[in-house]
């Protein structure tokens, strides 16, 4: 059997796969198994933040490979602290908890989210008010708190204590905040899998003063939006808030698992020994890999993906074929005439790797993917809408 067929024999059916095996890359080229060259705009979802086989992540992963792999958070290692500093250090943030991916991030977040609630103002304050078109993960919690209805049908019941509220609508969301007790507000500043579709700032800038005066945890998912993305390290950093709890994951790893809770002033004494915990989570070799990719998230590298961003958004904008370009950064959703998959597929003959969200064609390149390969792409992409 090749390689399609035995994987479409044991492999669970939860993907849509291209008919396309992968082997190997540097940077934002990745071949095929007839040793086909394509370019990679989408870091495999927003994961591989500078890259495929990275030097620097891959000296640091293979460092710590060959020293002590894993640990159980019985004990102290280096890799997790000194990560933990660096993003304290980075966003003015006062603790970390690591997990292993962008659901895991968010469970973390609503545990706490309900804790707070319950210390400050009483056990009936447990509701998790999230956005309409929202993504926040595909565990039985997580689904209950994306606002999308199609992803909840078959798996009822979810956990209670979420409600929904129309992104962009200040007065429903402190309503729907109100009405139902909320413990915390949470939000993606771009809605990634929604369509690449970044909030107003007049919204967050209003939900975060109702949330300071309401004492409602302003909670930020920045899975996808965080770790450099949006040209500012994280996205809320574009609105100029200051949440109270965050969560990353995908890019942080630069491609190994690796997922983190960021608590600010009110939440960084909410968890306390034994409320939560990860066997994985804080592991040594993403530790070390993260590290290196955080700490070259500096204020030159978001410049560039700014003018790369600037520079997409020029090209692509009045391309005939393009309706409209949304998001921020190298986050950037292309909302086309034909469908986005057609769309998706003509750039993959020609050798380009892009992805889609909802009706839009969506890029989320390395960010520091060189300037020739994304005009290369972009032509490429040009040509095929
Ligand atoms: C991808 C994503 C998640 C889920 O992350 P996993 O690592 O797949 O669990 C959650 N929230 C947002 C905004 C995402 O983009």
């Amino acid at each position: 059997m090749n390689l399609k067929e035995t994987d479409s024999r044991y492999i669970a059916n939860t993907y849509a796969r291209f008919p396309v095996e992968l082997v190997c890359g540097k940077g934002s080229l990745v071949y095929d198994t007839d040793g086909k060259e394509y370019i990679d705009m989408g870091s495999g979802i927003g994961v591989t933040a500078f890259g495929i086989a990275d030097d620097g992540w891959q000296a640091a992963v293979t460092g710590q490979l060959g020293r002590l792999q894993h640990m159980s958070n019985l004990y102290y290692t280096e890799p997790c602290v000194k990560l933990a500093e660096l993003l304290c250090e980075k966003t003015g943030m006062k603790k970390v908890f690591f997990c292993n991916s962008g659901a895991e991030a968010n469970e973390g977040m609503i545990k706490t989210a309900r804790k707070y609630a319950a210390e400050h103002k009483g056990a009936e304050y447990f509701t998790v008010v999230t956005l309409v078109n929202s993504f926040h993960g595909r565990t039985i919690t997580t689904l209950a708190a994306t606002g999308q209805d199609h992803y909840h049908e078959l798996f009822q019941p979810l956990t209670p204590g979420f409600v929904h509220a129309p992104a962009n609508d200040l007065e429903a969301v402190k309503n729907a905040a109100l009405e139902n007790k909320a413990a915390g507000i949470m939000i993606e500043c771009i809605q990634g899998e929604g369509g690449v579709i970044a909030l107003e700032k007049d919204f967050v800038q209003g939900l975060a003063a109702f949330c300071k005066e309401e004492d409602i945890l302003l909670m930020v998912d920045e899975v996808q939006t965080g770790n450099g993305r949006t040209g500012e390290l994280y996205a809320y950093m574009n609105y100029g808030v200051q949440p109270d709890i965050v969560s990353t994951a995908k890019g942080i790893g630069g491609g190994l698992p690796l997922g983190a809770v960021l608590f600010g002033e009110k939440t960084e004494f909410t968890l306390g020994a034994g409320d939560h915990g990860s066997t994985f989570g804080g592991n040594p070799v993403c530790c070390a890999g993260a590290y290196s990719i955080l700490s070259r998230i500096d204020g030159e590298l978001l410049k560039e993906v700014k003018e790369k961003s600037e520079y997409v958004f020029s090209a692509l904008e009045g391309t005939p074929g393009v309706e409209s370009v949304s998001g921020m950064g190298l986050m950037i959703g292309i909302k086309t005439l034909k469908p986005a998959g057609d769309v998706v597929r003509a750039c993959m003959e020609k050798g380009v790797l892009c992805l889609t969200a909802k009706d839009k064609v969506r890029l989320l390149p390395a960010l520091n993917i060189p300037t020739e390969l994304l005009q290369k792409a972009v032509e490429i992409i040009k040509e095929s809408v």
